[in-house]
């Protein structure tokens, strides 16, 4: 695209907003919407929430929408006619939009491993890909980042600690050891549990685990919040975003969530990036990287905030802390499987098949279940996450029982 976007500016970018009925799709549209000349809808996608995405497509007119079911696309084409937005459905149709030439950067959006294959086709294709969707950077970080090596695809994180880190490391950056840094500290609001006792675990509802005290989100990242198991996928997606070691990441819980996570360097400075708890300031940072853009967020006060609280995480009461982080370590297959258990674990969890104490005792069980094997190719990523898939929903018909389990 050549067209001038604004003064002096880059090319106008146009937009697939992958998930565009979620909590990170109407975020980015907000923003989006006060920098019209710089951003132009190309694409819009949402799973079930028909209506939702139809009102969307009137608003946006982009010229293409997908939606999952073929009957849900065919009533949604008859009812934008008008509009000239093509309607697509069925497995391919996210892979096909996020190629297509009119789209020059996507923002990953879905919830889950249902967003692997449009990142992957978003990388493959060399597009600009912002990142909100952290499960395929778990599951298959490490491939992503080579193949953005080879595409020259430009991956900028949305997820509010990454963007920090992303914002407190020297821009452009040959490798953390090269730019004196020592260690990344994630910060973690403890979530809604932060002072409860394990023992009222197994009473939780959904409804009390959605119930975030900073962020409004989705539903699966909400209850992974209440876990921790959020803070655990963010500490394996550190990993795989700015290549270090687990050992080099540390979480320590702020309640507050202003400082939204940290950077040491090897001189003892330790910078950080602070803001008030609203995804629409790291998906601005990342829209308009590397310029600054209004973000439409109320501003930091510090005063009237008073104090910042620190302490250490408590993985005696909040387990998935140490099971992900001992599957970054074990690396290979051992993050996919701990995805694809916990996103099971949830889901029955929401559907009030499993209390919430047990989510981890699933995922670990899974963990233990399952061997480590190599995951060296988007195939074998996406048949280990089958196969685990298969033993959590296995063990979590025997937890009842007990009976644990061979998958
Ligand atoms: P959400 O549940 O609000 O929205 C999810 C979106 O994905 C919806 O548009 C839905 O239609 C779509 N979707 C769901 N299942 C799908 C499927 N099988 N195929 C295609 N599309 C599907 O979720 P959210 O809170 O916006 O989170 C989205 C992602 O961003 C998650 O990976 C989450 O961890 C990450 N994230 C969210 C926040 C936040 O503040 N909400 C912050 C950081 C990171
Ligand atoms: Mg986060």
């Amino acid at each position: 695209m050549s067209e001038k976007g604004h003064p002096g500016g880059e090319a106008v970018q146009g937009l697939a907003v992958l998930g565009a009925t979620g909590s990170i799709g109407v975020s980015t549209l907000k923003v989006v919407g006060l920098h019209p000349e710089r951003f132009r809808v190309v694409a819009l996608s949402a799973h079930q929430r028909a209506e939702e995405l139809r009102a969307l497509c009137l608003a946006w007119r982009p010229a293409l929408a997908v939606i999952h079911a073929p009957e849900a696309a065919r009533a949604l084409a008859r009812s934008l006619a008008v509009t000239g937005t093509e309607v697509l459905s069925g497995p391919e149709s996210l892979e096909r939009v996020v190629r297509d030439p009119r789209v020059t950067t996507v923002v990953c959006g879905i919830v889950g491993a249902a967003g692997l294959k449009s990142a992957w086709a978003a990388v493959a294709a060399g597009k600009r890909v912002l990142f909100a969707n952290k499960e395929p950077l778990v599951m298959s970080g490490h491939l992503l980042m080579a193949l953005a090596r080879a595409s020259g695809a430009r991956l900028l994180p949305l997820d509010s600690e990454h963007n920090a880190v992303f914002q407190c490391l020297p821009q452009p950056r040959a490798g953390l050891a090269e730019a004196g840094v020592r260690r990344i500290l994630l910060t973690c609001s403890g979530g809604p549990f932060r002072n409860t006792p394990a023992s009222e675990f197994a009473a939780v509802t959904p409804e009390q685990a959605c119930a975030h005290p900073r962020w409004s989100m989705g539903r699966k990242i909400s209850v992974d919040s209440a876990t921790l198991m959020n803070k655990g996928l963010e500490l394996i997606e550190a990993c795989r975003l700015f290549e270090v070691a687990p050992g080099q990441i540390d979480i320590v819980i702020h309640p507050q969530s202003i400082i939204h996570s940290l950077v040491e360097y090897v001189d003892g400075s330790v910078l950080a990036q602070l803001g008030n708890p609203d995804m629409r300031t790291p998906i601005a940072h990342a829209l308009a990287f590397p310029d600054r853009i209004e973000a439409g967020v109320a501003r930091l006060d510090l005063a009237e905030i008073g104090r910042l609280d620190f302490e250490a995480p408590d993985e005696g009461r909040f387990p998935c802390l140490r099971l992900a982080r001992a599957a970054a370590v074990a690396g290979a297959s051992a993050p996919t499987v701990l995805n694809a258990a916990n996103e099971v674990a949830v889901e029955a969890f929401l559907a009030r098949q499993l209390s919430f104490a047990a989510i981890p005792e699933v995922i670990e069980s899974v963990l233990e279940a399952r061997p480590v094997v190599p995951a060296e190719s988007l195939e074998a990523v996406l048949e280990e996450d089958r196969m685990a898939r298969e033993c959590a929903h296995r063990v979590i018909a025997a937890h009842g029982a007990k009976g644990i389990l061979a998958c």
